[in-house]
């Protein structure tokens, strides 16, 4: 199930786990305001692999941290809602009504939605062995004794691969190699059972055989526990393999969403084309020159007006795109996208399958 354009239902026969609607997160700076967040929109269900794409700054990690209830000061949640279906219930609860710091959002992270981070090194402590961190992540949401949750915090280090389970539960965290950190790091968020799993460039810091080892991970124990997992990630090479459905953000907005064949076969932002041409091909010619993407991510300070792609946009429209912003519009059943080119003359969506050929009589 492909995450739902703006205002959109979800499909009728599968309801989401977790339903993010128009979420703003600001980050009220003297310089101004930054607008990491600005309006993204997406669903995620049981068993999905959710994939969320971009550049760095584009607001990936901060929507994540905003579901959380993590974002650092002073960065906070202005609007929009985090609806979460907490296991067995009928309604849903407003993650973004909820006071971050209080005993009910408390009781949900970790327990019900946990985070793996890019860099587990600086995640753990290293005063405490990974297994008393383990132990503690436990026992803050289980009424397990310490034996307990020591034989507990084990089994997870053996059910995620780490060899002599037993002997590496005493050790730190720097006495281990970056592909058995991360495997720590699944562990302990693994510990309280969640059925909402955020992984934050879980594989970034890794070389490319660790790296396909923790995504085989992933995928294993989303088979084996029916997880949901929220993939971020700024490589397409990753969300190939991976995702199932796919957000991509470009300066805090969502700018087009839908099924991953989708969007790899036929993209329709941009934005998304340029993503997907700066993926490294096997076959292209030795020393051939990468494609990339022209300029740079505007300051946050520095937003352009209109559509906030257009002063990279190799095929922007002057006059309508660097004035007025595209709105997010449905693309047939389960695509969706901001951008002119795909807009009918009276700014309703073209029909899927019009393309930029279209982009002057659209406007
Ligand atoms: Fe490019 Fe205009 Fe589409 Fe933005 S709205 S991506 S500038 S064509």
């Amino acid at each position: 199930m492909p995450p739902i354009p703006m205002g959109e239902p979800a499909r009728p026969r599968r309801e989401p786990i977790l339903s993010v609607r128009n979420l703003e997160t600001h980050f009220l700076l003297d310089e101004g305001v930054v607008r990491a967040v600005d309006g993204t929109s997406f669903d995620l269900f049981s068993k999905q692999t959710l994939g969320i794409v971009g550049e760095s700054g584009c607001g990936k990690s901060v929507t994540a941290r905003s579901i959380l209830g993590i974002v650092e000061s002073p960065g906070k949640v202005v609007g929009g809602e985090v609806m979460l279906r907490r296991d067995g219930a009928r309604e849903m609860i407003d993650l973004a009504k909820l006071d971050p710091k209080g005993d009910r959002y408390r009781a949900i992270r970790g327990a019900e939605i946990a985070l793996v981070f890019q860099e587990p090194m600086s995640s753990f402590s290293a005063y405490h062995t990974v297994g008393n961190q383990i132990i503690e992540a436990i026992r803050l949401h289980q009424p397990l004794t310490k034996k307990q949750a020591r034989n507990k915090a084990i089994d997870l280090l053996h059910m995620v691969g780490v060899p002599k389970p037993d002997r590496r539960i005493d050790e730190y965290s720097f006495e281990l190699s970056g592909g058995l950190r991360q495997r720590v790091m699944v562990a302990m968020a693994l510990s309280s059972d969640p059925r909402i799993l955020i992984a934050d460039e879980p594989t970034t810091a890794l070389d490319v055989t660790t790296q396909a080892q923790v995504l085989d991970l992933l995928r294993q124990l989303q088979d084996e526990r029916d997880l949901a997992i929220i993939l971020i990630t700024h490589d397409m090479g990753v969300i190939a393999e991976m995702a199932d459905d796919v957000v991509v953000m470009y300066l805090g907005k969502e700018v087009e969403n839908g099924p991953v064949d989708d969007i790899f076969h036929n993209p329709k932002h941009p934005y998304t084309r340029s993503l997907l041409n700066s993926i490294p091909s096997i076959l292209a010619r030795p020393r051939s020159k990468l494609s990339t993407i022209e300029g740079s991510i505007p300051h946050p300070y520095a937003r352009p007006p209109g559509c906030p792609f257009h002063p990279r946009c190799t095929v922007a429209i002057p006059g309508l795109c660097d004035s007025q912003t595209p709105r997010f519009l449905p693309m047939g059943d389960r695509q969706g996208v901001s951008c002119f080119l795909h807009h009918g003359p009276s700014g309703q969506s073209m029909p899927s399958g019009k393309d930029t050929g279209a982009r002057h009589d659209a406007v």
